[in-house]
């Protein structure tokens, strides 16, 4: 019984391209496999500019993201200053809970029962 040859990934992978090409050269189904190979490089080849193209294209979005984030993040981080101002002046103000005549406890905050 004449068994399919396995030994083109381990040569591809661990052996040196002179080996390879030599057993190539005196196994068929190692060839057969070898044209395999090649055909998915070439396709790679001709993919490898099409996907070059793209990811220049993902760092560009990429960067606009970051962009995006830091001008939404720094208006945000703004209005939240500006929140605490207002919430300062109402806790802090000329009147406070207390000169309504409301309960506080020692922290100037609205005691409830
Ligand atoms: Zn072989």
């Amino acid at each position: 019984m004449n068994s399919k040859c396995d030994k083109y990934e381990a040569i591809f992978t661990f052996a040196d391209d002179e080996t390879l090409m030599r057993h190539i050269d005196e196994c068929p189904d190692c060839t057969a496999e070898h044209e395999k190979m090649q055909r998915v490089s070439d396709l790679l080849k001709e993919v490898k500019p099409v996907f070059r193209k793209q990811k220049k294209t993902n760092v560009l979005k990429a960067a606009c993201v970051v962009l995006a984030v830091f001008v939404v993040g720094g208006i945000s981080f703004n209005e939240l200053n500006r929140n605490y101002d207002v919430i300062g002046h109402i806790r802090y103000g000329d009147m406070s809970i207390e000169d309504y005549g409301f309960p506080v406890d020692s922290y100037g905050l609205l005691m409830v029962d």
